[in-house]
């Protein structure tokens, strides 16, 4: 922008002089005496176009000869005083340069040349008896007026910077000021060696805020935030906010250490609850450390140190900070290759399912399985969904994904249901959020049982709490629309997200899966007043299914038998295994484990003399539903099959 304005300012000044030459003559001037009183401005035109002059040079320069054009005008007039209105057109020309310094050339300039010419020959630049007996009072006095014009020329500039450099909601910096001051402060660390650290401070949970409460609630939120930052910092200090609920402050002379006690004061600092038009609000922040460094010389390094550590101590559990260290660098790439990567490995058959079996309590018998998904990476091996459905979240790969989950896992039901003549055998399939949300969800998994050729009574969709919480009314309906058809539908990981219990009244459930948290360490003496009792509790008196996840331990499964839960999953019985292994526990022949009377698992795969497992026909004791004629065949279609309502199984 500042080249540009020069270029034009320059441009101006030089077709001064050939104008001023002709100006001249036309005005009697002898050539000679016309080319003396252009040639300054020539100078300065040439001065000013030295590009490996300092900005201030140029500028300075450029200006002066502006200003010596106006003088010169009127010397060539013969001292027509009104030729110096040219000036203030001069004024306002360097007045882009949006300094101080072509206005202070131009009020020196004015009581030199006032003065001295004032002096020498008054009559050039004054027409007033007065100034011509005082050339220098005069020429101060011009200078004065010329100093009031300006002001109001710096006062705008002011302004204008103010807005495109402050937030305008919180009144603190904005990226582009703090990207400025990094820039300066990195460039003293570089001067004299001192440590510097920015922390970057995200809000936890800020959208449900702007979502519930409205945007002004939120906006004031965000005011109360920046200031709160502001009061835990010391003045000379950067607080800036860089966008959305995302905030940077900038410490030098602190290292890292200081850096995280500041870290820690914000966070105590937003602990208290912000009254927001009657309502008390809490929030939190995730802040992430960074000093600069060799890893960190530039404002955009430093930033993106600051942020991955960010994001870490949002993926700790929020509310916490976190200090930069190098391998966060690595690991982010190395999330980004994995990103990269999946979007293909769906579409290269690089998945494969494993497949858990949920468990009758009061049988032992196999009552269905959970579909969970892998990842046979061509380098890194079998990854495990934690390291890549939440990657496959972030974009609608997790639709492909899910898709193809669907696909296969239909599909295997029907075979196993088929070759083992099961005929109420479930598959649970686990879909994410996003999927559920987009418009081909329900298209997608009744084009995954019309090809399978599965009832789709035999299907069971897992989506976890906070998913019906967070995005109620759309999901609801599409989930109720496959009820209706006769799909399952189980509520994952319950307990570990609710807001509210009444949700579960009113939306298309038929199983609770018991989170493992709540069945960790259950045991069979004190089960009375464990939070998973309370949970089956709950199912019972909403006729809810309950299956309990990651029973580990024969106390765990005794606890949940006495509790009345009917069925479990977890290591326990059988980890996820690929469909060959899982097929050897459904082959008929294998029946419950004798010893003492009672069927027992034996966690993994039962070798044939003590078959520990039945094939599945187990009948979910809490679902009055009548036996129904196998799957009809490929050719049926999902919608046509005559599904119970799974609300009146259910009741
Ligand atoms: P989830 O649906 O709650 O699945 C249960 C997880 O607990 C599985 O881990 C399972 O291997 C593990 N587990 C089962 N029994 C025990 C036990 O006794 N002890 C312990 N410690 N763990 C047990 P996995 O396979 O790693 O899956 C983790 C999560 O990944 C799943 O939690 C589910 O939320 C997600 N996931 C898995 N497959 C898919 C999929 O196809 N699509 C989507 N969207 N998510 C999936
Ligand atoms: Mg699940
Ligand atoms: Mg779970």
């Amino acid at each position: 922008m500042w080249e540009q304005r020069h270029r034009f300012i320059t441009v101006a000044l030089w077709l001064h002089v050939p104008g001023l030459f002709l100006f001249g003559l036309l005005t009697g001037n002898p050539p000679l005496h016309a080319l003396a009183e252009v040639a300054p401005i020539a100078l300065c035109a040439f001065g000013a176009g030295r590009a490996h002059l300092r900005r201030a040079a140029r500028s300075g320069v450029a200006s002066l000869g502006l200003f010596i054009s106006s003088a010169v005008l009127v010397h060539l007039s013969g001292g027509v005083i009104e030729a110096h209105f040219h000036f203030f057109v001069m004024v306002g020309l360097v007045s882009l340069y949006q300094d101080w310094l072509p206005f202070l050339v131009g009020i020196g300039f004015t009581v030199l040349e006032h003065g001295l010419v004032g002096v020498l020959a008054p009559d050039a630049v004054y027409n007033h008896g007065a100034a011509v007996n005082d050339p220098w009072t005069w020429a101060v006095i011009h200078a004065a007026f010329l100093l009031a014009a300006t002001l109001p020329y710096i006062a705008s500039w002011r302004l204008n910077e103010d807005t495109a450099l402050r937030d305008s909601l919180t009144g603190l910096d904005n990226r582009a000021l703090l990207l400025r001051r990094l820039e300066r402060a990195l460039a003293r660390t570089r001067r004299d060696p001192s440590p510097l650290t920015v922390l970057l401070v995200d809000l936890d949970g800020f959208k449900a805020v702007n979502d519930r409460r409205g945007h002004a609630a939120g906006d004031r939120l965000l005011v109360v935030v920046g200031e709160r930052v502001r009061a835990v910092v010391r003045d000379g200090d950067t607080v800036a906010r860089l966008g959305g609920d995302e905030f940077a402050v900038v410490l030098e002379d602190a290292d890292e250490e200081v850096g995280a006690r500041i870290a820690r004061r914000i966070i105590d600092a937003l602990h208290e609850p912000v009254l927001v038009e009657g309502a008390a609000l809490r929030i939190g922040a995730s802040i992430g450390v960074a000093s600069a460094g060799p890893t960190a010389s530039n404002p955009d390094d430093l930033l993106r140190n600051a942020d991955l550590a960010m994001y870490i101590a949002k993926a700790q559990g929020r509310g916490r900070f976190c200090s930069f260290e190098t391998h966060m660098g690595d690991d982010a790439r190395s999330r980004a290759d994995l990103e990269a990567e999946l979007g293909p490995a769906v579409a290269e058959g690089q998945l494969v399912l494993h497949y858990q079996p949920t468990v009758a309590l009061d049988s032992d018998r196999i009552a269905g399985v959970e579909a969970l998904v892998r990842w046979q990476h061509p380098e890194r091996g079998l990854l495990p969904p934690g390291q890549f459905i939440a990657l496959a979240e972030q974009s609608d790969v997790i639709c492909d994904i899910g898709r193809w989950v669907l696909a296969e896992a239909t599909r295997q039901a029907q075979a196993w249901q088929e070759r083992f003549d099961l005929r109420r055998f479930r598959m649970a399939v686990n879909i994410s959020a996003r999927h559920l949300a987009s418009d081909s969800f329900v298209g997608d998994v009744l084009a995954a049982l019309h090809d399978a050729g599965l009832d789709p009574s035999s299907l069971v969709i897992e989506i976890t709490e906070s998913m019906l919480v967070e995005d109620v009314a759309a999901s609801v309906d599409k989930l109720a629309e496959l009820r209706r058809l006769g799909v399952r539908i189980a509520v994952d990981d319950f307990g570990t997200g609710f807001s509210s219990l009444s949700y579960l009244r009113h939306l298309p459930v038929d199983i609770l899966k018991i989170d493992r948290s709540f069945v960790t360490g259950l045991d069979p003496d004190r089960s009375q007043d464990s939070l998973a009792r309370a949970i089956v509790r709950i199912g019972e008196t909403l006729a809810l299914q309950i299956v309990a996840e990651g029973v580990e331990s024969e106390d765990e499964k005794a606890a949940l038998k006495q509790l009345r839960c009917q069925q479990a999953q977890g290591f326990l019985f059988a980890r996820a295994l690929p469909a060959p292994e899982l097929a050897t526990l459904l082959a008929p022949g294998l029946t419950a484990a004798g010893g003492g009377g009672g069927a027992h698992w034996h966690g993994l795969l039962p070798p044939a003399p003590t078959p520990s497992v039945s094939p599945a026909s187990p009948t979910p004791e809490r679902s009055p539903t009548p036996e129904r004629p196998p799957a009809p065949g490929r050719a049926s279609e999902p919608a046509a099959a005559p599904a119970p309502s799974v609300v009146a199984a259910a009741s």
